[in-house]
């Protein structure tokens, strides 16, 4: 297995890591609804219903 030659400094792996992003979270139902919607996010099709 193939070794790194050179330790990786704090600044170049935070460089590297700005192009990581947090995974889509899973979709949970709304409780009046039912649809599917983000959690922690306003419910689309309610609000449509709303106006
Ligand atoms: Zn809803």
């Amino acid at each position: 297995m193939a070794v790194p030659k050179r330790r990786v400094s704090h600044t170049r792996a935070a460089k590297r890591r700005t192009h990581y992003k947090i995974a889509l979270s899973a979709p949970v139902k709304c409780k009046k609804c039912g649809a599917y919607k983000l959690p922690h996010h306003l419910c689309p099709s309610c609000e449509l219903k709303k106006s």
